[in-house]
């Protein structure tokens, strides 16, 4: 049976060739300031972002809103409870925070985290995000935005649950074979097909917005 699921959209920055960081998976500056602007604003109209515990170690994000609007609730898709307890994401103020693990999170890192955080377990060794999302439809989340990473924009697409693609195309290379790219994963054999919704200059990138087929 299908799940119902809230409106998924991935928003993401690349480089001209495609990375979302540097190979030491360093974060780097990609959007423009009229970009920041816009993912602002495309944050304050979701109802919850999430993200996967590699961009929480990577760049530890509060993912509070820099204009101080309504802050959407924050997710982290975390299968053995390894988000630090002193993230942004749970310690910096603003709204709530959901922890996705599986069953097989050790159970005293998931109670570390319990209070500071409220957590969903689905999945028995990675988190399901089939499961994940019908749960967070249940709950009123009708939209959410997904901010990456590479590796949670695989899991996510590859079961089918991305509605749109928004990416600002930033004006550099970065380079680099290990690198994260907008999608990593295994990969298909047979590519998911988009349908273009629109492209805009923004300073000196481009924004393009895709429908997922
Ligand atoms: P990620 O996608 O943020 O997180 C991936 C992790 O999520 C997995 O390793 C896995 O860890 C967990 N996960 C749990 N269930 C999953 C499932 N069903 N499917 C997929 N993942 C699942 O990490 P990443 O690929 O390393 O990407 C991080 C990099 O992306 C950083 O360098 C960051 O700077 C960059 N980034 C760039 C942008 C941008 O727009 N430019 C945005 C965000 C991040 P467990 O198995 O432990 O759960």
């Amino acid at each position: 049976m299908k799940h119902k699921r809230p409106f998924v959209f991935i928003n993401a920055a690349m480089s001209a060739d495609g990375k979302i960081s540097t190979y030491e998976r360093r974060q780097i500056r990609i959007s423009s300031d009229a970009d920041m602007r816009r993912v602002d604003e495309l944050r304050a109209g979701a109802d919850a972002i999430m993200v996967g515990i590699g961009t929480v170690l990577a760049d530890n994000p509060s993912l509070t809103m820099k204009s101080g609007e309504k802050n959407p609730i924050r997710i982290v898709v975390d299968s053995m409870a390894r988000t630090p307890v002193d993230a942004e994401i749970i310690s910096r103020k603003g709204s709530p925070t959901i922890i996705a693990v599986s069953k097989s999170a050790p159970p005293k890192r998931v109670e570390a985290l319990r209070g500071k955080a409220e957590i969903i377990t689905v999945g028995d060794r990675q988190v399901s995000l089939p499961e994940l999302l019908s749960e967070l439809k249940s709950r009123g989340i009708n939209r959410l935005m997904v901010e990456g990473g590479a590796t949670l924009n695989w899991g996510l697409i590859s079961e089918r649950l991305v509605d749109e693609i928004y990416v600002y195309i930033g004006n550099m290379i970065i380079g680099g074979k290990d690198a994260p790219t907008l999608v990593d994963g295994l990969g298909f054999t047979k590519p998911v097909k988009l349908d273009l919704l629109s492209i805009e200059k923004l300073d000196d990138g481009v924004l393009v917005k895709w429908c997922v087929l």
